[in-house]
């Protein structure tokens, strides 16, 4: 039987946004998508702001009863100690952050994270339960050389070690190609690696996971391409870069027809 999974619709702030700006967005959000379908729970809305925010988004959400999920970018591995400028998921969980970005190429590429880091970052955030958005993706070069998915089923492969059948995870293809380029996959493409990965899932977590986790696509996904994504059957939502800082151009993508 099919089960039916919740498109997710997440916006990744990376480093913009201050403090004092999340609040008039959020906001500005909020009440641009009063009469939304994330109000009657058919599509789950997620942002995750820069660690300075989270605590004034959280304050806003639950004074206001806004029904965005919050998340945070990166996870520290360890839990508590002598981790200089390290934030610890124990942290995460009591500020009601749901959710948090892990494995992002940007993170990859410039502060090296290996699959075996993101890998451990993945058991730090459900030793705490705050859900994984575990990112993969290929580079322009691995296209060339090994196709769309070897390089990011290998990536998840990697960073499912250990991970137990039950877990709630989240996945995120996101072909580094693709990223801030103005250049999406095409909906083919998408879905091609979308459905490789949910069988990666599938053997490394069973049938049921695989049935169940929700795989997101991710680069230049904007209110005019998000239809045709949403329309495959494997991709069940989008991470959002440029186009989640847009009130208006991310409650358009929120509203997506099939
Ligand atoms: P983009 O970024 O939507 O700006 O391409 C996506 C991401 O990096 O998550």
């Amino acid at each position: 039987m099919a089960v039916a999974r919740t498109p997710l619709i997440a916006g990744n702030w990376k480093m913009n946004l201050d403090h004092l700006q999340a609040v008039a967005f959020v906001q500005k959000l909020h009440w641009t998508l009063k009469d939304a379908a994330h109000e009657d729970g058919s599509v789950e809305v997620a942002v995750f702001p820069p660690f300075t925010d989270i605590r004034t988004v959280q304050t806003l959400i639950d004074a206001d009863k806004i029904s965005f999920a919050l998340g945070a970018q990166d996870i520290s591995s360890h839990d508590s100690g002598a981790y200089t400028g390290e934030i610890s998921g124990a942290f995460l969980s009591k500020l009601s952050c749901g959710y948090v970005i892990i494995g992002h190429s940007e993170r990859r590429e410039y502060h090296a994270e290996s699959d075996e880091v993101v890998a451990a970052k993945v058991q730090a955030a459900l030793r705490h339960g705050v859900v994984p958005v575990i990112c993969v993706g290929e580079t322009a070069e691995d296209l060339e050389k090994f196709g769309a998915s070897a390089v990011p089923a290998g990536q998840l492969e990697v960073a499912l070690s250990g991970v137990a059948a039950d877990a709630e995870i989240v996945v995120a293809y996101e072909p580094v190609w693709a990223i801030g380029s103005g250049q999406a996959a095409t909906p083919q493409q998408a879905q091609d690696v979308c459905a490789k990965l949910r069988e990666v899932i599938a053997s490394k977590m069973g049938a049921d996971a695989a049935a169940k986790t929700r795989v997101l696509y991710g680069g230049s996904v904007k209110s005019a391409n998000i239809a045709s994504f949403m329309r495959e059957p494997d991709v069940d939502g989008a991470l959002v870069g440029g186009a989640s800082l847009v009130a208006d151009e991310f409650a358009a993508i929120i509203r997506f027809q099939k």
